[in-house]
């Protein structure tokens, strides 16, 4: 009877490892997951994160004069953050 608690154990730690690995210790996906949503729009690209979403979706900043879209507040705030260290 032991062994097959041991076994169990076993098991449910290898699930929690697997979902570790498979999700990340990172997750960037925008706040709004429309998934697969109909394309009525312009798809950019976030600078930070390389996803691609609809522009409508996007946080819009300005950035020296330029405008640059972000999945998610998290991201362009990780963005500005990195600009303000690297200048
Ligand atoms: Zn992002």
């Amino acid at each position: 009877m032991r062994i097959l608690i041991l076994a169990l154990l076993i098991y449910l730690g290898y699930r929690v490892f697997k979902t570790l690995i498979i999700s990340g210790p990172v997750s960037c996906r925008p706040d709004r997951d429309e998934d697969l949503a109909v394309v009525d729009d312009i798809m950019v690209q976030d600078p930070l994160c390389e996803i691609y979403f609809p522009k409508k979706n996007g946080i819009k900043e300005v950035i020296d004069g330029e405008r640059v879209y972000f999945c998610s507040t998290k991201c362009r705030d990780k963005y500005l953050d990195r600009i303000k260290r690297a200048s």
